[in-house]
């Protein structure tokens, strides 16, 4: 801390790139500082820094165990952010002058780097924004951020003392339930549970805080409601959805999407209060969606598209701009590739001729290369045990080959399924508005294909770069690469790592199945940690768990990539 001081007195005032001397660790009463990386002036991204306590004096239970680790590291980096706004005075010059942050938390618990318990210390990472007055140094700003406002933050959110016991014991207990309610899905036979009194909508289209006023809980028909065994809060009941074809019915504006969106967001734990703690499903998960313009390279649909125009192999379908309904096909075949146990399906962000044709349409179009999804769901379950839940308001098809039928009407959701056949039974379905082949077409698991490594070019100018940039993109050499319809890619963090272990394939040079790449991308991770991806010893910067769904989604979207089937 002497050390610390007496640097920056001695560097008051000169050129900013004299911070360069504060690199290295510097002892403070309860922690050490590390500084990794500093900023070479006031406008470049922040400066790296690590606070480390001497010792973990929290509560063991804490983190006894790697899922409670995960959840109480999540649980202190939204202290020391709390702490943060509390705390850091901000704005000290120019440019990210006098700026404290860390990874900023989303609704989502995920393992992150920013920060680490371990037996023997707390450790968190974070970024900090030199002060300078113009672009020379200004050492009272920085005595004020790193001798006052640092100690502060790790006297908040770091010390046993400050923190509430109670709360963080909830926080590690909701994550601990939703991971072993995940768990408890395939013995219930069951691909989602979603708890009685769970708050499903969300504040706004662009906001993933809980609606605050006139949101109606959850509440399950008694048909398809579940009591459940958790291992800290006990008996929870809940609607649980069983395997195979299940179908949201419903008018428009019934909540039908907000269920949906709520079960695909069920792949991950979320914090206490969310409204979602006890929704969950299965972890391989995957929302389908139409996306025109994707790119797709060597990806085999023809199980959903037959022959398309000027004889085009669909067992090996490339295209720089795939359709609506030939993108689709293309998510449903790479979901199937890297492995799902269930397909969500919301008709609001469908091809409309991937879902259906009618018998008009059948007549007058006989050149139509698609079947429709209507036609592979059952096959899909029945061949490959893939379930899908399905919302549908406009069509009736589906209730053919629907096994159960959930109906939402004024944010309720009520078992149909018996008041589904009556409703067949007076529209019989006609033979030729639904073909022999609904649910009679084979369908197979599609080739794996192998990823030519060489076509991720990481170049750009002199250097290699593998970057995210939010939650819509990453960056892979000179292409930008279009992730903002993975809508279970849930934060900034888990994009960056998503581009760092392509990255790391690409740079690998060898060739593999994507499943393969995937698969030890994610084994990388879990040997050396996700901070492993980073490119400072110490400080990796900002990343969260990914899954191995969106590592695969956003490979298969590089414009660039190359694969072709074995
Ligand atoms: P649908 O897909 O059936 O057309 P949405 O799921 O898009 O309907 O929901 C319509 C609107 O109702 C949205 O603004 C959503 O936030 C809101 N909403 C959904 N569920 C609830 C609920 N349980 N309580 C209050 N509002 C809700
Ligand atoms: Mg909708």
């Amino acid at each position: 801390m002497r050390k610390l001081e007496t640097t920056l007195d001695r560097i008051d005032r000169k050129g900013y790139g004299a911070y360069k001397d504060l690199s290295g660790s510097h002892d403070f009463d309860d922690f050490t500082l590390f500084i990794d990386r500093v900023q070479r002036d006031p406008f470049a991204p922040p400066s790296l820094v690590r606070v480390r306590t001497k010792a973990n004096r929290f509560d063991p239970p804490l983190f006894e165990n790697p899922v409670r680790r995960f959840a109480f590291e999540d649980f202190l980096t939204r202290c020391v952010d709390e702490a943060i706004r509390k705390v850091v005075r901000g704005n000290r010059g120019s440019g990210g002058s006098g700026r404290i942050e860390i990874q900023s938390p989303s609704q989502i618990v995920l393992p992150r780097t920013a920060m680490v318990v371990d037996g023997e210390y707390i450790e968190a990472r974070m970024a900090v924004g030199l002060p300078a007055r113009g672009r020379s140094v200004d050492a009272k700003a920085a005595k004020d951020m790193l001798l006052e406002e640092l100690p502060e933050i790790v006297r908040r959110a770091l010390s046993p003392e400050n923190v509430d016991a109670e709360t963080a014991l909830r926080h590690v207990e909701t994550v601990e339930d939703a991971e072993s309610l995940r768990d408890l899905l395939p013995s219930l036979g069951l691909v989602a549970f979603v708890a009685d009194g769970a708050m499903l909508p969300r504040e706004s289209g662009a906001s993933d805080r809980p609606l605050r006023e006139g949101s109606i809980p959850f509440e399950s028909p008694p048909e398809m409601r579940i009591p459940v065994e958790l291992p800290n809060r006990g008996e929870v009941s809940g609607m649980g959805i069983p395997e195979g074809v299940t179908l949201v019915a419903g008018g428009g504006f019934h909540g039908k999407s907000t269920l949906l969106e709520a079960i695909s967001l069920g792949v991950y734990d979320h914090v206490p209060g969310d409204g979602r703690e006890f929704v969950v499903s299965r972890g391989d998960s995957v929302k389908i969606r139409a996306e025109d313009g994707r790119s797709v390279s060597g990806v085999d649909i023809s199980a959903m598209i037959g022959d398309l125009p000027g004889g085009k192999d669909t067992s090996r379908f490339s295209t720089p701009n795939a359709s609506g309904s030939t993108s689709q096909a293309a998510n449903i075949s790479e979901a199937l590739e890297i492995g799902t146990s269930l397909l969500l399906v919301d008709e609001d962000t469908s091809a409309t001729n991937f879902m259906v044709r009618d018998e008009r349409m059948r007549e007058l179009v006989r050149k139509e290369p698609i079947s429709p999804f209507i036609e592979l769901v059952k096959p899909l379950h029945r061949n490959l045990g893939v379930s899908t839940i399905i919302v549908v308001g406009g069509v009736g098809g589906y209730l053919d080959v629907a096994d159960s039928v959930i109906l939402m009407e004024d944010y309720a959701p009520s078992e149909a399924t018996a008041r589904a056949a009556e409703a067949r039974e007076k529209f019989p379905p006609r033979a030729s508005a639904t073909p022999a082949s609904a649910g009679g077409a084979d369908v197979e698991n599609p080739s794996h294909r192998t990823i030519r490594a060489s076509s991720i070019n990481l170049r750009r100018g002199k250097k290699e770069t593998a970057r995210g940039r939010g939650t819509d993109a990453i960056e892979l050499g000179r292409e930008r690469v279009d992730l903002s319809h993975l809508e279970q890619l849930a934060e900034p963090g888990q994009t960056e790592a998503i581009a760092r272990a392509i990255g790391n394939f690409a740079a690998g040079k060898k060739d593999r199945s994507l499943r393969e790449a995937v698969e030890e991308a994610l084994a990388n991770i879990e040997r050396d940690g996700l901070g492993s991806l980073g490119d400072f010893r110490g400080n990796p910067g900002e990343m969260s768990m990914p899954r191995s769904q969106e590592i695969a989604a956003a490979m298969n979207r590089a414009r660039s990539l190359r694969a072709d089937s074995r």
